[in-house]
This record gives structure tokens, C-alpha cells and sequence, in this order.
């Protein structure tokens, strides 16, 4: 199975209440081997919800201890944000996952960055924290920014064979 951010998947878990439809990875989801997961859901966070951002820093600075993940309207979520992200990591351990497909950007799943911290669209170089746990577990990551028809073949492709 390869992980995959449900929201991509069109499942409606964003903060908004809506999703982040991804057409390539929504066909290649009949295959059935994507397992959808939202971390911030697993971490007992509500739809609707107010946005939320990692405050001057990445999600290694968090699982560090280094840095707070803070929602628009001044609450301290950053537990909640650890405790998704280790329900994920759970979840990947479980079923031997060794790849993860997730939204670019976001607070958890960004793969290459994250917003600053600002809420100014702003963005900084890094991992969001449950991208970042994952990647710390030797877990692949891709965002749904690096999806070809070629490299989602080549990626079920192996997966397929690690399971025989
Ligand atoms: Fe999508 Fe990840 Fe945000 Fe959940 S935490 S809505 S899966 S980007």
C-alpha cells in the first residue's frame, strides 16, 4: 500500500470542510492500493477547523521541540499535530508502507514546504511534521506536485512486488 493525503483523494477533511481533488491520483485510486489518511484528523482535530500554521519553522523544528504549531486564532495545536502524526506513523508501520504521496504546503503533509507561520501565503523550505516523522522512519516521500501517469505506475509497480 502507498500512503496517500485523503484531502488529495477528495476526501472532504480540510480545514475548510472541503478537499483537494488530484485527478491523476483520484484515477490511479481504483487500482486499490493507495490507504487515504489525514493526519490532522487522526490527530482529533474538528472539520471545519481554523487554519492552522508551524510558526517560523518546519515540521522537524516541531518534532524537535523546537517549534509551536499555532492556528489563525492564537490556540497552541502542536499535540494535536504529534499525535496525528504518530497515528500515521502507526498506521505505515503496520502495513510494512514504505511511500507516501502528500499535500504540498500543509502544516502536516507538506513534502517540500510549508507555510511561515505568517498566514501570508508566505512559505519557508521544509517538511510538515507528520511528513517529516515519516521521512525520520526512512518512509519515501512524494507530494502530489512530483505525480506522473509514469512515476505512479512505476511506484504501484513496486509496491506490488514487495508484497510477493
Ligand atoms: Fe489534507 Fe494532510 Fe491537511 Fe489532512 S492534514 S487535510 S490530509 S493536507
Amino acid at each position: 500500500m502507498i500512503l496517500v493525503s485523503a484531502c488529495l483523494l477528495g476526501h472532504k477533511v480540510k480545514y475548510s470542510g472541503g478537499s483537494n481533488p488530484h485527478a491523476l491520483l483520484m484515477k490511479y485510486n481504483e487500482r486499490g492500493q493507495f490507504m487515504a489518511v489525514c493526519p490532522e484528523c487522526l490527530g482529533q482535530l474538528p472539520i471545519p477547523r481554523p487554519p492552522v500554521e508551524i510558526q517560523q519553522a518546519d515540521g522537524a523544528a516541531v518534532l524537535a521541540g523546537n517549534a509551536r504549531v499555532q492556528s489563525a486564532d492564537g490556540k497552541d495545536v502542536t499535540s494535536c499535530f504529534l499525535h496525528g502524526a504518530q497515528e500515521v506513523l502507526q498506521t505505515a508501520v503496520a502495513y510494512g508502507i514504505r511511500t507516501a504521496i502528500l499535500k504540498e504546503n500543509s502544516p502536516s503533509c507538506g513534502v517540500h514546504a510549508v507555510y511561515d507561520g505568517s498566514f501570508s501565503h508566505n512559505r519557508l523550505s521544509g517538511q510538515g511534521v507528520c511528513a517529516a516523522l515519516l521521512a525520520q522512519h526512512g518512509i519515501r516521500l512524494y507530494s502530489e506536485k512530483d505525480m506522473t501517469e509514469e512515476l505512479l505506475e512505476k511506484l504501484l509497480e513496486e509496491d506490488k512486488d514487495s508484497r510477493q
